[in-house]
């Protein structure tokens, strides 16, 4: 699959912005752009039921009479506009369309009621499952890249970042970890409500929540205010494997620079999990992640990465998933480094190695939606900057670095934006480099 099938709901009335981004044809939506979610959620562990009411603030791009949304699998019961009740909502398999009761003026925000529920569950994707996931004991999200739909109605695309308000309420003998800052847990009508701000612009896959029987451990994490949230019996095996992410951070902000959101929460969920997932502020781990021999400490630290890659500095379509993902490789390679390990130079030759006896038939900097996630976009990724690091040398690849995260901070970047970004600290032009490593198939040699 190309993931080449152009840009789908863009309709009449619509205007003439792209809905949908060419990798994810069916998730996105035009006219208009969500500034704020508000989410009031209930959700019942021993039944898998999710009852929600969102709340969203949008602004109207084109005059509009009609909206749409993404939301799949769960049933909308009632929706107003501006407060008033809308007549009759349309709903598919994955969108949602919505008459406004009255026209809405280009440039004018106007707020979306809208209350559901159904049993949550993963979507089918071109990467499998993704989205709402019952684990043995509890829940989760894991939404990238087109998930965010199975538990909330949104407007999903990558580029399109809101703030959020989240308040889910459960059983009492559950604790929820949620994207944001933790506003704190109330008893209400025999269930706790745990509630999640954030205010950095947030893409619609990075927002997550996990439900489980969890304790919460706060961590200082160089400054940064941390939360460990993990089960009662594994505690000492978290504690083991997660003990340097302090140092991690410290790190990574001399190379980075400053940590971009208020707090970092890590949770670490009862079940194994295939992979670990990064959140806004957060990253979620399965138990087999804390094996308590740490095992998996790239891991920690490619997620802690994508703080500064992904989910602060974002993207402008998934196409550019490199900027995420060869990022947060390549922050593996330089904690190996910066903790005593093996150096960058030294695993960047061994995946070099590796890469050569692969095929040879992706582009970096396009990979289509179905290599999205392979491993050779994240292994090139990381050897494409370690090519310009060799290149331009310490000084000007780490300034590249932290200018880079300052200047796009909290907003959206592409690759192009990145080449113009180092070739303008570097003081020349490096397209041969960005070229060979970006745009063409064959593996170049490192120097
Ligand atoms: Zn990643």
């Amino acid at each position: 699959m190309t993931g080449r099938s152009g840009a789908a709901g863009a309709g009449p009335g619509y205007g003439t912005d792209a809905a949908a981004d060419p990798y994810a044809p069916g998730s996105g939506n035009a006219g208009y752009r969500v500034a704020h979610y508000d989410l009031d959620l209930r959700y019942r562990v021993a039944t898998n039921r999710l009852d929600g009411t969102a709340t969203l603030t949008a602004v109207a791009l084109d005059d509009l009479t009609r909206v749409t949304l993404d939301l799949a699998h769960l049933g909308v019961t009632r929706a107003a506009v501006d407060g008033v009740r809308v007549g009759k909502v349309r709903q598919s398999a994955s969108k949602l369309s919505i008459p406004l009761p009255a026209p809405v003026p280009a440039g004018a925000t106007f707020t979306l009621r809208i209350e559901y529920g159904g049993a949550p569950r993963p979507r089918r994707s071109t990467w499998g499952g993704v989205g709402w996931e019952e684990l043995e004991d509890g829940a989760l999200v894991a939404a990238q890249p087109t998930g965010a739909p199975t538990w909330f109605p949104c407007d999903d695309h990558p580029a399109r970042r809101s703030t959020y308000d989240v308040r889910v309420a459960t059983e009492p003998e559950y604790t929820v970890v949620g994207h944001g800052v933790p506003a704190g847990s109330r008893l209400t009508r025999g269930r706790r409500e745990w509630r999640f701000v954030m205010e950095q612009p947030t893409a619609t896959y990075l927002a997550a929540i996990v439900v489980a029987r969890l304790e919460t451990s706060a961590v200082d994490l160089a400054g940064v205010p941390g939360r460990i949230v993990s089960p009662r019996a594994i505690g000492h095996r978290v504690r083991s494997d997660f003990g340097a992410l302090g140092a991690m951070m410290a790190a990574f902000v001399e190379r980075f620079g400053p940590y971009p959101f208020p707090s970092y929460t890590v949770a670490i969920t009862p079940d194994d999990l295939e992979i670990p997932l990064e959140a806004q502020a957060m990253a979620i781990f399965g138990a087999n992640h804390a094996d308590g021999a740490g095992s998996w400490e790239r891991l920690i630290a490619h997620e802690l990465a994508h703080q500064w890659f992904g989910n602060s500095v974002g993207l402008t379509t998934w196409r550019d998933i490199w900027l995420n993902e060869g990022f947060a490789c390549y922050a593996e390679w330089l904690w190996s480094e910066a903790s005593a390990g093996p150096s960058a130079d030294t695993h960047a030759r061994s995946h070099e190695r590796r890469l050569r006896s692969l095929p040879q038939d992706l582009v970096l900097a396009d990979p289509g939606a179905h290599d999205m996630f392979d491993d050779r976009v994240y292994k090139r990724g990381a050897l494409a900057l370690h090519a310009l690091r060799l290149e331009i040398g310490d000084d000007l690849f780490f300034a590249v670095l932290r200018t880079w995260t300052g200047r796009f901070a909290r907003t959206c970047a592409t690759t192009a934006q990145f080449r113009a970004h180092a070739a303008g600290i570097a003081g020349r032009p490096l397209d041969a480099l960005f070229d060979a490593w970006l745009e063409r198939m064959p593996l170049p040699r490192l120097p």
